[in-house]
């Protein structure tokens, strides 16, 4: 199969109409209708075989993925998925592989009413660029800077699930099979994250600042506090996790590796710095906490109450016995 009837059959294949759509897939480039008084958001991460993904993860929640970690990123800048194109680069036009991994991308985009509206195909190493755009509102789109001292620091959902699902599926543990679904569950976590749209949209006007948790939460609030001029004091006891994650930490410790920090245990530490959360970190401050309450109702995700932002720069832990510590923002860097 060549590469225009690759595109043809399964990129150009109309599955979402939208009447924003000038232009679609067929042409040198899209012509794409944004709403009047909005503004464009646009994203692009790239997932590499053996890099980002274990070179046996199914096509299927590559797609799902690819597409995820690009619309985590426009939910952390509060808003509205529209559009995405992509460029796909693999070792031979793989019909199977490419029809797996168009299920699992179309999935995420059609749950969200994003419409792929190009792309480009080319031969190398497995290698995937999503990029996503959609829109804010003029002037209120979440931004890293913005955090005050004073705020709150709030994070969305559980930490960790994604991380001990990598340390599965490289072999380095085995996790609990007790209860049944719980190994499964982490594993889901890391290959299809649910990227947290709704939340961002209800942040807009609301947050004072916000990011994605892509590289481990200490590491991605660091940028808020860097960007910001601010510091931070996490309470560790309240850092959410699940509680298959709470088993493991009880039964099978070994599975988080090795604490940096010597009065922190391996359970804190992985949750604070193992990457593929798409959780997102966002401050607010503390006289709106009311209003964030009442817009949680419809967002479908649990947020959090970690810590506090103060005005002395860099991230400290507060431990369950009173003590304070530094820490260093640690996570995943590729260089
Ligand atoms: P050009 O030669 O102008 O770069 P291409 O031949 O690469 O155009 O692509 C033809 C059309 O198919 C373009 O509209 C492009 O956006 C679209 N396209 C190519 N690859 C993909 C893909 N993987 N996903 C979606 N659209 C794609
Ligand atoms: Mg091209």
């Amino acid at each position: 199969m060549g590469e225009f009837d690759l595109i043809t059959k399964y990129f150009a294949a109309e599955r979402l109409r939208r009447d924003d759509i000038v232009v679609g897939i067929g042409d040198d480039g899209a012509v794409l209708r944004c709403p009047p008084g909005m503004e464009l958001v646009v994203a692009i991460d790239t997932l590499v075989e053996g890099i980002h993904f274990p070179a046996d993860t199914a096509p299927a929640d590559v797609g799902f993925k690819s597409l995820a970690v690009n619309l985590s990123d426009l939910a952390a800048m509060g808003a509205e998925p529209a559009w995405a194109t992509l460029a796909l680069t693999m070792p031979r036009p793989d019909e199977v592989w490419v029809a797996d991994f168009c299920q699992g991308f179309f999935r995420l985009a059609q749950a969200h009413g994003v419409a792929l509206v190009g792309g480009d195909t080319t031969r190398g190493p497995l290698t995937i660029s999503v990029q996503a755009h959609g829109w804010v509102p003029a002037g209120q789109a979440l931004r890293r800077r913005g955090a005050q001292p004073g705020d709150l620091i709030y994070v969305s959902g559980t930490l960790g699930d994604a991380g001990l699902g990598l340390a599965q599926r490289l072999g380095r543990c085995m996790l609990p099979s007790e209860p049944l679904g719980g190994a499964a569950a982490c594993v889901a976590r890391l290959n299809r994250p649910e990227p947290r749209v709704a939340l961002g949209r209800a942040l807009r006007g609301l947050a004072s600042a916000a990011i994605d948790i892509s590289d481990g939460l200490s590491a991605d609030l660091g940028h808020v506090l860097e960007r910001s001029g601010v510091g931070a004091r996490l309470e560790v006891n309240r850092l959410p996790q699940s509680e298959y994650y709470r088993l493991v930490a009880a039964e099978n410790p070994r599975c988080f590796g090795k604490s940096l920090v010597s009065a922190l245990p391996a359970c804190a530490f992985f949750a604070l710095t193992a990457g593929d959360d798409y959780e997102l970190c966002f401050t607010i401050a503390a006289a709106r906490v009311a209003e964030l309450e009442s817009v949680l109702a419809n967002v479908g995700c649990a947020v959090t109450c970690i810590g506090l932002i103060d005005s002395e720069p860099g991230l400290r832990l507060s431990l369950q016995d009173g003590h304070c510590l530094p820490f260093e923002p640690t996570g995943y860097a590729h260089f």
